[in-house]
């Protein structure tokens, strides 16, 4: 019934694809669309993708029939077998040179095994990171591609067109290498903001039960934050939430249940950070404060057994709470880029830190100014080992720490938990320390296992064992 073939079909019809559809059309593309159920084709025809340059299709044949070459199949559902199950149904009604796009949150090593998959029959299989969530899918979300490289200069001018702009008006959409080059680096971004939530929640909860500020004060102070260094869509929403009260004038924060879920997103960045070695603390820290504040009924009990310190007051000022936000953050991107340097060493991949701290800047949950300061950074110096390395950031990180340690020093004494704040400043000590007392646990290793050390009076890599107890 179109006179014109479509430039993208989109698969699923759910929140994020509906919407995806629609910022597709608004931006002058011509969209065909399929779902699997297909009553809400029908639906979404007669609703929101009505009278607009959509094609509704009731199959997958329809879909393909209706996409200009070469066709470009946008997959938006559910992540895991589904791709599978749809790649495979999909496959034999395409040609050499078409695309498959996955824009669902796939693990980055399943999508490395669909570009290989799908080039054994000559199609081109991209995997994207999407982030944003459902507002960003309909108005310009951060679009992380990556898979096979020849698919990049066709799908470009679409995604380029869609998705979020930095302050700067540079696309937040860049290709980020072969295989699951794209879905790994969405994966590190949900690990990032798993650590930046965390961080929020902290310094809340020191200044609610520490300092004893009202929603209306701790909003206050947000707000004040998010017009200087912090400014982050992340801190905005806060100071937002921290404001926000019902018709009968009560705020939802005070009533919500305090037992955090989560989709999986950080522990698989945390599991490939153990995988390769790499110390990931802060956000290792951020899904385990999530897995802790789960035991709910098991924190009413112990908290009845357990007691903490006396009450006594405080002496940290507002300007502490932000240094120390602001340096546990500066650290927490400093692992993050470390993960994505190591695990792109093992995957062969040669990421752009600062193209990805550039699309991260618009359309995504961690958008901040911050990210401008690593774009730089990177871009100044693309083999730059170490964000804190910078002199931007360690000039900044170590003038924050004053404040920071107070913090810390504070929560401890008042047995407020600060794991996330604590473990980015047990690593920055760790980081900056010349000598640590791995010696000791290499002669404990030695001792019981006969593991061997190096000396630091001998050169590397010659082994010595010491027999500790006199016995043979
Ligand atoms: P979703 O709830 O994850 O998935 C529902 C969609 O998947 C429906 O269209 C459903 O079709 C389809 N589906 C499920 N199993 C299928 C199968 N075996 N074959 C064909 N289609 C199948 O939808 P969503 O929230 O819109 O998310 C889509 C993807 O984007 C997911 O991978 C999600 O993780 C990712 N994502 C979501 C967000 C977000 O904020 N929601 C943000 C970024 C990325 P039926 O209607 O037939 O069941």
């Amino acid at each position: 019934s179109h006179d014109r073939l479509a430039d993208i079909g989109v698969v699923g019809l759910a929140v994020m694809g509906e919407n995806l559809v629609l910022n597709m059309e608004g931006k002058g593309f011509t969209v065909a669309c399929f779902n699997r159920t297909v009553v809400k084709v029908d639906a979404f025809m007669s609703g929101r993708g009505a009278n607009k340059n959509i094609i509704g299709c009731h199959d997958l044949k329809e879909l393909v029939q209706a996409l200009s070459r070469p066709r470009k199949v946008m997959c938006m559902i559910k992540a895991g077998e589904a791709v599978d199950a749809l790649m495979t149904a999909l496959i034999p009604l395409l040609e050499p040179g078409d695309i498959i796009i996955d824009g669902g949150n796939s693990h980055y090593l399943d999508t490395s095994r669909r570009v290989l998959e799908a080039r054994e029959h000559n199609i081109l299989f991209v995997g994207t990171g999407i982030s944003g969530g459902e507002e960003g899918a309909l108005t310009g979300p951060s679009i992380m591609p990556g898979g096979a490289t020849p698919a990049w200069e066709s799908i470009r001018p679409i995604f380029q067109r869609i998705c979020a702009v930095t302050p700067d008006g540079e696309p937040c959409c860049e290709w980020m290498g072969e295989g699951g080059a794209g879905h790994f680096v969405k994966m590190v971004h949900n690990g990032i903001e798993y650590g930046d939530m965390q961080l929020i929640c902290e310094v809340y909860h020191l200044m609610k039960a520490g300092l004893g500020m009202s929603n209306e004060d701790m909003r206050a102070v947000f707000s004040r934050w998010n017009m200087g260094r912090l400014d982050s869509y992340l801190i905005e929403i806060t100071a937002d939430i921290l404001g926000f009260r019902d018709e009968e004038g009560t705020y939802p924060l005070d009533v919500i249940l305090d037992a955090a879920q989560q989709k999986g997103t950080g522990k698989w960045t945390v599991n490939v950070a153990l995988d390769v070695g790499q110390p990931l603390t802060l956000i290792g820290e951020a899904v385990f404060a999530r897995s802790l504040s789960a035991l709910k009924d098991e924190r009413l009990a112990a908290s009845k057994v357990l007691a903490g310190p006396a009450p006594s007051g405080m002496d940290v000022l507002f300007e502490d709470l932000e240094q120390a936000l602001y340096a546990a953050k500066i650290v927490s991107y400093a692992q993050g880029f470390q993960l994505l340097r190591a695990e792109a060493q093992e995957q062969g991949w040669a990421l752009d830190h600062g193209k990805i701290a550039r699309i991260w800047r618009g359309g995504c949950i961690i958008r901040s100014a911050f990210l401008k300061n690593i774009e730089s950074a990177f871009s100044e110096n693309p083999d730059l080992v170490n964000l804190l390395l910078d002199s931007f950031f360690s000039e900044a990180v170590v003038q924050a720490q004053t404040g920071w340690r107070r913090v810390v020093a504070a929560g401890a004494v008042s047995g407020i938990p600060m794991p996330t704040l604590s473990a980015a400043l047990a690593f920055f000590d760790g980081y900056r320390a010349a000598v640590l007392p791995a010696n000791l646990l290499q002669a404990q290793r030695d001792y019981f296992g006969a593991h061997t050390y190096e000396r630091t009076d001998r050169p590397r890599g010659e082994r010595f064992h010491t027999n500790w107890t006199g016995r043979g």
